[in-house]
């Protein structure tokens, strides 16, 4: 069995307890304007252009069989998206690294070994596995495998997901995982359609179907974003929607960051929130402090 992964990232302290190891599995499909790993969405390997790394020597327009790179005097290499089938040739001619594929096809053996080396870091920190994303629930079957390897091995496992999915494969994917995050990113479904490209009605229904099923909270992440989902109005709808399911779930607010903002310039491509700047200290705790007032019961955490 294989997948295509962008990166496994050891030592991580996100996404769950302890030191863990994150998968982050390649391909989404939701386009989320805020997306902080565009280099995740797509499903394929893909070419990434490093501008800091490039010696300007032209080996790349040279070696490319398909021509979708020139050398503009006095300019980085411009590579045409439109030609190039991300075939990899010009990153084994760059001598200055500047050229690197993101993703990478590998078999379930070969990602279990590669987490297995941590386990004493696992051991003696509570920490475990995490699989991350693009979408882990795109490559599915390989994604419940690596938990099932994973559980039997003794790691903890965790997993995150956008929720957009086949009810099925979301059901078996908690069904392998200890602990298990769902983001609802935005109340209202032309909102959510207009900010992620997918309206919220499927990933609701699977929420719902999944409290009922899953004995072990579901931890609801928002993602928190200026001028997007940040408003008084909207996060007073979140609450009420929210504190209108039932099941064993808490919430878990994430304020915006703008960490991912120089992979869209890897990948040629525009960052749909320019130069927005991180939401003010206060702007985030009013934003908490409405959200635990609507939630009553229901926990909402914010570790920013
Ligand atoms: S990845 Fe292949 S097609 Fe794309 S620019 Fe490099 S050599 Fe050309
Ligand atoms: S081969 Fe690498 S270092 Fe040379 S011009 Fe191309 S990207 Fe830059």
């Amino acid at each position: 069995m294989k997948a295509v992964i962008e990166n496994i990232q050891h030592f991580s302290l996100h996404d769950g307890p302890g030191t863990r190891t994150t998968v982050f599995f390649k391909g989404c499909p939701l386009r989320c304007a805020w997306c902080s790993n565009p280099t995740t969405q797509n499903f394929g390997v893909e070419l990434l252009q490093k501008a800091d790394k490039c010696l300007r020597c032209g080996a790349c327009a040279a070696v490319c069989p398909h021509q979708a790179v020139s050398m503009v005097p006095g300019s980085l290499p411009r590579i045409d998206r439109s030609r190039c089938v991300n075939c990899g040739l010009c990153t084994a001619s760059c001598p200055g690294k500047a050229l690197v594929m993101a993703g990478q096809e590998y078999t379930l053996e070969s990602v279990v070994t590669n987490i297995a080396a941590d386990m004493l870091f696992y051991r003696n920190s509570g920490g475990g596995v995490t699989l991350s994303g693009g979408e882990v629930l795109a490559q599915s079957d390989f994604a419940v495998a690596l938990c099932e390897e994973c559980h039997a091995l003794g790691i903890q496992t965790a997993a995150e997901t956008s929720g957009y999915a086949p009810y099925e494969n979301l059901r078996r994917l908690s069904s392998v995982t200890d602990i298990l995050f769902m983001d609802i990113k935005h109340a209202d479904n032309a909102e959510h359609k207009r900010l992620t490209g997918m309206d919220n009605a499927h990933i609701l229904d699977n929420f719902a179907r999944l409290l009922r099923d899953r004995v072990e909270p579901v931890h609801v992440r928002l993602p928190l974003i200026p001028g997007c989902n940040d408003s008084d109005d909207h996060l007073a709808a979140y609450a009420a929607l929210l504190s209108g399911m039932e099941g064993n779930f808490d919430l878990e607010v994430l304020p915006y960051h703008r960490l991912g903002k120089n992979k869209y310039d890897m990948l040629g491509r525009e960052y749909a929130l320019g130069d927005t700047p991180p939401l003010e200290e206060e702007r985030v705790a009013r934003a908490v402090s409405l959200l635990r007032e609507g939630l009553g019961r229901i926990p909402v955490l914010c570790t920013a």
